[in-house]
């Protein structure tokens, strides 16, 4: 064993010490099995829970939205922006709405404010625990990654690419390594043409459903047709 490995093994003897000595009598199967597989154990059951959610964005996205559908929409919400960064509310339509961020609407601490639900021991979604939820916590740890990734899909194309097995989303043609990640139904359009879909549903145009890895070329057309769409949608008389 080189000197390395010797390390390596002997710092995973000691974060399994750890991990084991931390962790509570119930404790997610699909998460300890994940931190007992990694290169480096991680030492904590919540770095373990944090861990398990960076690799699994997909299913952090789709539940992040769900456990949103569960919390519905505050009535009076509608999406709005603003340059204000004391109400909480976003700057730019590129940024999902999250209506439990904005300061009106915040539920406070113990809920998350992605999706307005109980975070519980961890940043996990469900109480396995019996416990009522953390009051020092107002994120779950599959938001914060679902949150990343509505924020940042770039991040996320190597993944895209794997889902769409290597074929262009928009072409159906081989993905090329230039290839880059594209919305849909482009985020202008949400906010000019689907303003008024209710929340959370508008956030499945920051999700999976709306993301595509399309080839560069692709992309770029795609742009054109797009700004030339937007010019004459200016340029418009109103009705
Ligand atoms: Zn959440």
């Amino acid at each position: 064993m080189s000197k390395w490995q010797a390390e390596k093994a002997e710092r995973n003897r000691q974060s399994l010490a750890r991990l084991n000595r931390a962790l509570p009598s119930i404790f997610p199967s699909a998460v300890l099995s994940w931190a007992l597989g990694r290169p480096f154990v991680p030492p904590t059951p919540r770095l373990a829970v944090d861990s398990y959610w960076r690799a699994h964005p997909i299913r952090a996205d789709r539940l992040a939205r769900t456990l949103a559908a569960r919390s519905g929409v505050p009535s009076g919400w509608t999406w709005k922006l603003s340059n204000n960064r004391q109400h909480g509310l976003p700057a730019t339509f590129r940024t999902p709405p999250a209506t439990y961020r904005e300061h009106t609407y915040t539920l406070g601490p113990g809920f998350c404010c992605v999706c307005g639900q109980p975070v519980y021991r961890f940043g996990w979604h469900v109480d396995l625990w019996d416990g009522s939820a953390n009051m020092n916590a107002n994120w779950h740890c599959a938001c914060v990654i679902a949150w990343q990734f509505w924020n940042a899909p770039s991040d996320y194309a190597r993944l895209l690419r794997r889902l769409q097995a290597r074929r262009c989303g928009q072409s159906g043609g081989r993905l090329w390594k230039s290839a880059e990640v594209d919305h849909r139904v482009p985020l202008f359009r949400v906010w000019s043409e689907h303003r008024e879909t209710p929340w959370p549903e508008l956030l499945d145009y920051w999700g999976l459903p709306n993301l595509q890895l399309i080839n560069r070329d692709v992309h770029a057309a795609k742009c054109a047709i797009e700004a030339r769409d937007r010019r004459a949608a200016r340029l418009a008389p109103a009705t």
